[in-house]
């Protein structure tokens, strides 16, 4: 290879190109080939260079890509050289140079010698190099089969070169060896020259056409909303997201102001922030709001000034990201922070080593300390000292992703107060769903809690009261049931030491011996007679005096602890060997009429084993006791009355025999003398009537009277007794009504004498022998007629039904009965009258009341006026029709 150096003939060939002086394309500067001009030389040669230099020019200038400057340069360099082949290589990114364009040449020589150079990439000076024949050259002699197979025999490097070095070259191929002339080498340099520019120039291009397009793919995919304004405020680029937020294609934006694009008040709103950056000359950041259909969208908009190429402000650049969702979740954020500040709960924050990191007004007023005081410190401050787990144990719940709900513990406030409070406690996430904390709601629940205690004592006293109630419901039967005294104080006491759970249970009678002090009758219960043969009685001591003397209950935890224990001289305590009574509790008995009738008395050798609940059983086993005690006596009491009467009962019934017996053998008796007495007086009167002296006739004439007055009264008298004499079995059915009729009829003669009027209404039936109700009827009627007034007598029969009796009435019209005698009249042998005035014997109504008593009913005297008339009635019991 024949390096071109300093001095070659490339120096040699020198021409004008264009003018003399630098080239200039965009800002790189480059310097001419060493072309002197020469107008007198100028050969046909040299023009056609020329031509060929501006055509390549005109087409560089036309080129729109590095592909048609490299098509436009190998046609340049095939026309102005006298070369059959030419190629443009270049160096790629990784160092290696690879052909760019080529004409005719094979795939495998372009394989062949790829990354083959003369110069490495950016090296500077470098000179053409010129290979007359390729077979003459050692140094390409690991080429010569493929210049062969080519048919290349010489060659032609060109450098392309800028300031930064070589970074590509043009090759010349000769199919003959060739020397190529300084013509022709200088006509590639020059070309080279204009490629590497245009080259240069076509990368910059791309690139800037490539930035361009990121710029504006970065620009249109950009979520924020992004504009460029010029001074007036008309729109010099809006990205898509500006297309998209606000409705308008860039078309129809570009060239407009916001005045064209939105409401006059808000166009006025962005002008105005524009200006502001115009006057300012620096960026600002505000809140702007633009319409948008679901109403005004609030945006952070960063807004800058731009400058043109003259470093002069030319207009507005605008970044403006949508915040309102966050504007949104700040408010409701706000909002969630003033509920969580005016809550009633204490609202608490912690992180995962359990400090607190905030702290409401609910906290401050539940714990006493202030969010100044409690952000900071560990939540354990507020532990109570018994329950310092508790909090660990709930963060590490928490920390698990889990929820404490509604966990009832107590809480220290920070003047040293216990609380009861009801916590739920969740775990608190950050952006990535990582647990970084719990937020804790803290209700406070003393109150309820002391409620629910309440209600829950008031619940178990119910209860303990209704259990209490029910058990002596339960024994009450029992008791009552039982009416031996004896009995009854062994079942009471028995009883009441199961219920009360006692070791031992006594019941004493208020029994004082005859020393006066001791309680002499008792009943043991849970301990033989025997353990307490030995003692003495109770007795009236500061412990047991109270129960006898009917003062309530005596409950005791401990008798050797009780200020009453030991004060009884000469005991110090308990007798030795006494049972050993720790627990004590006594209840009086006292009767209904405020009598103490004993005392119940409960021992248990522990302390403290008898409770109000069981205060209350023996109280209401010593009501219940009272109450069956006093039955027990009053059954007592009852029985002896009974017996009592039934003797009594007995001596009135031989009593009556008796004198039933007396009357009916007297009346009967009687008749036999008094017939005697009456016939001889008859006798005499009639043997000699005539010789008696008027005073003797007269005396004669009162015996006679009396005799038969007395023998009406035997009469009368046996008719009584016989009431009851006989038994005339069970009552029939029978008709008052034609009984009645039957009377009627019997006292017709006496009805007509007296000239009275005897009415009835329709009687009913009844459960009396009709001889008895004839009777009742005759000596009624009879009366009525016999003792009748002025006026002739009337009298009315009538009769009702009342409670299965038929009520029968008399009445009449003669003299009545004063009141006061309303009773008197129904006694044996009772009159009102004289016999002078009015004839009988006073038993009628007697036998009437004997006859209706016999048969349940009852007889009285209705109603009587004196002069006006009397109403009798009776009751019998009522009959079927
Ligand atoms: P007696 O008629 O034989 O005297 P009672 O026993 O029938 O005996 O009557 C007792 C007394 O009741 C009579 O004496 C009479 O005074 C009075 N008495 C009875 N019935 C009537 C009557 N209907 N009106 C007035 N007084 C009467």
């Amino acid at each position: 290879m024949l390096p071109i150096g300093a001095g070659s003939r490339y120096r040699a060939y020198r021409y004008s190109l264009l003018h003399s002086g630098d080239l200039v394309f965009g800002s790189v500067k480059i310097k001419p080939m060493a072309v002197v001009t020469q107008p007198d030389r100028t050969s046909d040669a040299e023009l056609k260079n020329l031509r060929t230099l501006y055509q390549l020019l005109a087409a560089l200038t036309r080129a729109r890509s590095v592909e048609e400057v490299y098509d436009v340069a190998i046609a340049s360099l095939l026309s102005a050289t006298t070369a059959d082949r030419a190629a443009i290589l270049m160096f790629d990114d990784d160092g290696v140079i690879r052909f760019k364009a080529w004409r005719g040449l094979s795939a495998e020589y372009r394989h062949a010698v790829t990354g083959h150079t003369p110069w490495p990439k950016g090296t500077l000076d470098a000179r053409p190099l010129v290979v007359p024949d390729v077979l003459a050259d050692e140094s390409l002699q690991a080429h010569w089969d493929v210049f062969s197979r080519e048919r290349i025999r010489a060659l032609v490097f060109i450098p392309l070169a800028l300031g930064e070095g070589v970074f590509g070259k043009f090759m010349l191929y000769y199919s003959e060896p060739c020397q190529c002339g300084p013509d022709e080498l200088a006509i590639a340099q020059a070309i080279a020259g204009h490629v590497s520019i245009a080259a240069d120039r076509a990368r910059a291009e791309l690139a800037r056409a490539i930035s361009e397009q990121r710029l504006q793919a970065i620009l249109d995919n950009s979520a924020t909303v992004i504009f460029l304004k010029d001074l007036e405020g008309r729109y010099l680029l809006v990205n898509r997201r500006y297309e998209e937020l606000f409705g308008v294609a860039r078309a129809d934006v570009v060239g407009r102001t916001d005045y064209d694009v939105f409401p006059r008040d808000v166009a006025d709103k962005f002008r105005e922030n524009d200006r502001n950056v115009l006057a300012k000359d620096a960026p600002i950041a505000i809140e702007e709001c633009a319409p948008h259909p679901d109403g005004l969208h609030t945006y952070i908009s960063i807004k800058f000034p731009i400058r043109g190429a003259d470093g002069k402000t030319a207009g507005v650049c605008g970044i403006a990201t949508d915040i309102t969702d966050r504007k949104q979740l700040e408010i409701a954020n706000q909002r969630l922070a003033a509920i969580v500040e005016s809550s009633g709960d204490a609202i608490i924050a912690k992180d995962l080593e359990g400090v607190i990191t905030s702290w409401n007004t609910g906290a401050e007023r539940l714990f006493g300390y202030t969010a100044a005081e409690a952000v900071g410190r560990p939540i354990s401050m507020l532990a109570v000292p018994d329950r310092l787990n508790e909090m660990p144990e709930i963060l590490s719940r928490v920390s698990r992703g889990l929820r404490v709900e509604h966990y009832e513990t107590c809480r220290l406030t920070k003047d040293g107060r216990t609380i009861q409070v009801s916590l739920t406690v969740s775990p608190v996430r950050d952006a990535n769903g990582r647990i970084i904390g719990a937020s804790k709601v803290a209700r406070d629940i003393t109150e309820r809690k002391r409620a629910q205690e309440t209600l829950a004592s008031l619940l178990a006293r119910e209860q303990e009261a209704r259990r209490t109630a029910e058990l002596l419901n339960r024994i009450g039967p029992s008791l009552v049931a039982e009416l031996d005294p004896e009995k009854l104080a062994q079942v009471i006491t028995d009883t009441a030491t199961a219920l009360v759970g006692a070791e031992f249970g006594a019941f004493f009678h208020n029994v004082v011996n005859e020393k006066g002090d001791s309680y002499a009758l008792y009943t043991l219960s849970g301990v033989s007679r025997e353990a307490f043969a030995g003692f003495p009685m109770p007795r009236s001591t500061g412990l047991f005096g109270p129960t006898f003397r009917g003062e309530g209950v005596v409950r005791c935890d401990d008798t050797t602890l009780d200020a009453r224990y030991g004060e009884n001289p000469p005991y110090p305590g308990m007798p030795d060997g006494h049972l050993p009574v720790r627990s004590y509790l006594a209840a009086p008995v006292v009767s209904r009429s405020g009598e103490v009738l004993g005392g119940l008395f409960f021992g248990h050798p522990l302390p403290a084993r008898f409770t109000g609940s069981h205060e209350a059983i023996v109280v209401g086993v010593a009501a219940q006791a009272a109450i069956a005690m006093d039955n027990a006596r009053l059954f007592e009491q009852a029985r002896w009355v009974q017996t009592e009467l039934k003797r009594s009962n007995e001596g009135l019934r031989r009593a009556n025999q008796d004198l039933e017996t007396f009357a009916y053998s007297a009346s009967h008796d009687l008749q036999e003398p008094l017939r005697t007495i009456a016939l001889s007086a008859q006798l005499l009167e009639q043997s000699c009537g005539t010789d008696f002296q008027s005073d003797e006739s007269a005396i004669l004439g009162r015996i006679l009277m009396a005799a038969n007055r007395m023998t009406s009264l035997v009469q009368d008298l046996l008719a009584y007794t016989n009431v009851t004499r006989y038994a005339e079995g069970a009552p029939p059915n029978v008709d008052a009504g034609s009984v009645l009729a039957n009377v009627l009829d019997v006292l017709s003669g006496i009805i007509g004498q007296a000239g009275a009027t005897v009415t009835s209404e329709p009687l009913p039936a009844v459960y009396i022998h009709d001889t008895r109700l004839a009777q009742l009827f005759q000596n009624l009627i009879g009366n009525a007629i016999k003792y009748r007034g002025k006026e002739a007598p009337r009298v009315h029969i009538t009769a009702v039904q009342r409670d299965g009796w038929s009520v029968f009435s008399v009445s009449d019209n003669g003299i009545g009965i004063d009141a006061r005698y309303s009773d008197q009249i129904f006694g044996l042998f009772k009159r009102l009258h004289g016999n002078d005035k009015y004839s009988g014997s006073g038993i009628g109504l007697a036998i009437c009341q004997r006859i209706v008593e016999q048969y349940g009913g009852r007889i009285w005297l209705e109603k009587s006026v004196p002069d006006q008339g009397t109403t009798f009635c009776f009751s019998i019991p009522a009959g079927g029709r």
